[in-house]
């Protein structure tokens, strides 16, 4: 399959539609559905099971009994590293149809699921199929006649709940850590995007993980999501998504002092100063908001921009936003895809008219797309004040607010201004100036002379209503997807 829409036909053929319980298919037990749409044409994919309490119930518990299960509990950490290096392997060689289910759920481009999405997928089950087997305690001297070592445990049941923006590879950060230290896992994909998740479960089952080590529940949030985070057997939460969503989360799960992490949302800083590489800091700040449509947790959608360069800056911006047409999200070209929903499109238009209302100068874009589903220009405003909507909340939508600072401290000043603080760019030529202004950002990420780098070894949250735990990195997944346990053995017993 090489993309196009005879491809995207044959996947969408085979789509799977019911939960994914105990390795098994399973409908909702009232028959009960939810549509999930093609946001590029408005039409409908597929009728999903539309999981409740009880299918949620059935789900923790089938992860509950694995955590008992020699298959499952029992299995030796260089069996969980084979399993998911296989698993890699399998979403490696279905590459193509996962790149096409995300394509149609989401309005990505093909570009975006195939060379981006599916591999990253791909390289962070690898990343902790290589962890599996390190995950270990210490020795640790203590006073007196004893020998002290710390046990690196699972945490029982992990309940996963991620957002619509990146369904397979955030499901890919949250299950392939906590299946590799061995717990067992219910994941909870975004009712817009439940196809890949789906897809995975089957694929996680063909790779060899025994019945309950992995579920999939698709459904709606208050209704799946909540009985997920609130169910007494789940032991940790590991959610990603908006920051709302992120503070009802931790409040449902306090009840039963869940463990949770949350990725939320952002309102990044992208600061170019004067002495940059303004062309590559333009490119960088253009990817940096319009990538995935700006439906991105990290977008750098508040471009800050050195005053004596900012005409400049913002002509250019402008002009490379003015080439960005948004197009056919399966044709291999296509850079810019469809917005992810009806409502999301209705948010994106509000802000635009929201920034309009507060006296932004709209430079590009600003309308919707005269053609069948959710599309929207590449849209930038240029003299933006850090006090306005468009650079308060967090948009999700190739929306770019474009902001003049004075000098070094006004631009950090400005760049913390912020209740978020997940991701940050910095551009500059004058390598103590990256330094010190990196130091000083509020930002769980600061890219300097460049923007959206990964890696599964590097970890990735926020600071402020950003968020709180990491994901990705051996320390902090180790950190929250295991617990420790303190062995004493007296020597003179
Ligand atoms: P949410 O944060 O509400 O959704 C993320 C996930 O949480 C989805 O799986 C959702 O399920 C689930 N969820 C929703 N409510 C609950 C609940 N009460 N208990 C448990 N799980 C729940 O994002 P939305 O899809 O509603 O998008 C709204 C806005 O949030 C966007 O416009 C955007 O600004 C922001 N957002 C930010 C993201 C980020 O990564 N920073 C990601 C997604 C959205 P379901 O989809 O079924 O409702």
């Amino acid at each position: 399959m090489g993309g196009g829409e005879a491809d995207g036909a044959a996947a969408l053929a085979g789509v799977r539609t019911q939960a994914w319980i105990c390795n098994a298919w399973v409908d909702a037990r009232d028959g009960q559905t939810f549509a999930t749409t093609n946001p590029a044409t408005g039409e409908t994919i597929a009728e999903i099971a539309r999981c409740g309490e009880a299918e949620v119930d059935g789900a923790v518990r089938a992860a509950q009994a694995a955590m008992a299960s020699p298959a499952w509990r029992g299995m030796d950490p260089h069996a969980r590293s084979t399993r998911l290096f296989r698993l890699a392997d399998l979403i490696e060689q279905n590459a193509d149809e996962l790149a096409a289910l995300e394509t149609a759920d989401n309005g990505k481009t093909w570009f975006e699921s195939r060379r981006i999405d599916v591999p990253s997928a791909v390289a962070t089950f690898r990343y902790f199929a290589g962890m599996a087997d390190k995950v270990f305690g210490r020795t640790i001297p203590v006073s007196g006649p004893w020998l002290n070592y710390t046990l690196r445990e699972p945490v029982g049941v992990v309940g996963c709940i991620t957002p619509w923006n990146f369904p397979l590879n955030l499901a890919s950060w949250k299950v392939a850590p906590a299946l590799a230290c061995g717990n067992a896992v219910v994941l909870k994909p975004a009712e817009q995007t439940p196809l890949t998740a789906l897809r995975l479960g089957e694929l996680a089952a063909e790779a060899g993980f025994p019945g309950g080590a992995f579920q999939v529940v698709p459904g709606l949030g208050p209704e799946a999501g909540t009985a997920l985070v609130t169910h007494p057997g789940v032991d940790a939460i590991s959610f990603t998504g908006s920051t709302e969503t992120g503070k009802r989360i931790a409040r449902g799960a306090s009840a039963n002092l869940t463990k949770v992490s949350l990725e939320l949302g952002g309102k990044s800083p992208n600061i170019i100063f004067a002495d940059a590489d303004v062309k590559a800091a333009i490119r960088g700040a253009t990817m940096g908001i319009f990538y995935g449509k700006g439906e991105v947790c990290a977008a750098g959608s508040r471009i800050l921009v050195e005053r004596s360069i900012y005409d400049d800056v913002v002509a250019a911006l402008a002009e490379r936003a003015a080439g960005m047409t948004p197009g056919d999200p399966m044709e291999k070209t296509t850079r810019l895809g469809a917005i992810v929903s009806e409502t999301q499109l209705e948010r994106v238009l509000g802000y635009i008219e929201a920034g309009k209302r507060d006296g932004a100068r709209l430079v590009a874009g600003g309308n919707r797309v005269d053609r069948p589903g959710n599309f929207v220009e590449a849209t930038v405003f240029a003299d933006v004040t850090n006090d306005m909507t468009i650079a308060r909340e967090e948009i999700f939508g190739p929306v770019a607010a474009v902001i003049p600072f004075e000098d070094t401290a006004d631009a950090v000043r400005i760049a913390n201004d912020t209740l978020y603080g997940l991701a940050s760019g910095v551009w500059t030529r004058d390598i103590g100036k990256a330094h010190t202004v990196a130091a000083a950002l509020q930002a769980g990420t600061v890219w300097i002379n460049g923007y959206n780098g990964y890696d599964p070894g590097s970890p990735f949250g926020g600071y402020k209503e950003s968020g709180y735990g990491r994901d990705l990195g051996v320390d902090a997944t180790i950190e929250k997807y295991t617990q420790v346990k303190s062995v004493w053995v007296a020597l003179d017993g």
